[in-house]
């Protein structure tokens, strides 16, 4: 028993160690090209926008690097430390049916675990964000927030995890393949509500009313066969000026949706490029990929849950003493991440080639001389680095670095 304990304190260590060590190259080479702009940006952006970018891109790594070290410390607390025991003897001293058990005993855990982590979150947005100018949000809408929050994970949560610990507790040996297949259902219903129940509890969400933009927008929808389901702008700006746009939702219910910061900041030639790179997901099926992705890794480690749930000495080296399907959880929950790290740069790397393909997708459809200019202002906008180290970008980056992909529209010039 006592190896596999070792074993779980060695492998969070090397975690850590991977993170930490990232953090420090993506720093230095942040901080080593601060003084000059790159070339191939030196037209577009100026010498004090870039080390703006620099400075934010460095003041981010800061608490990140504490917390990383902090949320370790805890999870030491939490296994070995005897946290997860205390809760479980506690939660089972009620002697509740064991599904009320297992959900108050995940609910009390990932509340905890929020309100420990509260104090890095009001970091970043009152001291980072204001800091560097994008936080618009206010004391009032932040605990607003937060309320709501705490009220939809409770909305979705409860039935989620009854569920799952009720198929767990059947008799069926088969009983991951319901989860995987319970899951899978889930995840496709709250997709489908996403746009129209869940997001505007956050946001106003309203139709598009610049005419003469809504009809070039159509026209390239059209031309690209994407049925139009609405063109909506959000209210992004109450919390901060950083700016995105984004597909949401499946089916009939699909959205299209611009941060209305994005708006204010890009002319209608960029707005379309913008919408074009979006579309190009759309047209490369890249959202039914991501799902098909998910649902294969999510099948394999629910396989390797159904083996683990079955050895005590999963919960003893991990400092829990009596076996339950939701410690189960919990516990795979805990350990999943030590060695989800490892496939993180492959995550990435499909990532990033989705995002080319968007890329030459809207090349193909408006000119990319049209998207570099957006992504440009847009990465100025938002103060992203463009200068990252490789390899931390190889592992935290979805969307390959601005040089890169800058470089690759350029090709497409004609
Ligand atoms: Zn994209």
């Amino acid at each position: 028993m006592q190896q596999f304990s070792l074993l779980f304190v060695f492998a969070l260590l090397i975690s850590l160690l991977i993170q930490l060590w990232l953090s420090a190259r993506q720093k230095k080479s942040v901080v080593s090209h601060r003084g000059a702009v790159p070339d191939d940006f030196a037209e577009h952006i100026s010498l004090e926008s870039h080390q703006k970018a620099a400075d934010y891109t460095v003041a981010k790594l800061a608490p990140n690097k504490i917390e990383l070290v902090y949320s370790s410390v805890l999870l030491l607390i939490w296994t070995l430390g005897g946290g997860l025991e205390w809760l479980d003897q506690l939660v089972r001293s009620y002697q509740l049916s064991s599904i009320y058990t297992g959900i108050i005993v995940i609910l009390s855990m990932l509340f905890i675990s929020s309100i420990l982590d509260l104090p890095f979150t009001l970091y970043r947005t009152f001291s980072i964000e204001q800091r560097f100018g994008f936080n618009r949000t206010n004391a009032a809408r932040f605990i607003k927030d937060m309320l709501l929050n705490v009220m939809l994970t409770l909305v979705l949560a409860v039935p989620l995890i009854a569920g799952i610990l009720w198929l767990m507790q059947g008799a069926s040996p088969f009983w991951w393949i319901y989860v995987w297949a319970f899951l899978f259902a889930f995840g496709l219903i709250v997709s489908f509500i996403y746009p129209t129940f869940i997001a505007p509890i956050f946001n106003k969400f309203s139709p598009l009313d610049d005419a003469g933009l809504r009809e070039r927008i159509e026209k390239l929808m059209s031309r690209c066969g994407f049925s139009n389901n609405g063109i909506f702008v959000m209210d992004g700006s109450k919390r901060s000026s950083h700016g995105n746009a984004y597909f949401t939702g499946l089916g009939k219910n699909k959205r299209i949706v611009f941060f209305d910061t994005l708006l204010n900041s890009l002319d209608e030639d960029e707005v379309e490029a913008v919408l074009a790179h979006e579309l190009g997901h759309f047209k490369h099926h890249h959202i039914r990929k991501g799902l098909i992705l998910n649902a294969v890794i999510t099948l394999f480690s629910l396989a390797v849950l159904a083996w683990l749930i079955k050895q005590d000495v999963f919960y003893n080296a991990l400092g829990v003493s009596q076996a339950s399907t939701y410690m189960a959880l919990i516990l795979f929950s805990i350990i999943t991440p030590l060695v989800s790290v490892y496939f993180q740069p492959a995550m990435s790397y499909f990532s990033r080639k989705h995002e080319f393909e968007a890329d030459d997708f809207a090349a193909e459809q408006s000119k990319p001389q049209t998207l570099i200019t957006a992504l440009v202002k847009l990465y100025q906008d938002n103060a992203n680095t463009l200068t990252p180290d490789p390899l931390y970008s190889a592992f935290h980056d979805s969307h390959p670095p601005a040089p890169v992909r800058i470089a690759n529209l350029s090709s497409k010039i004609k």
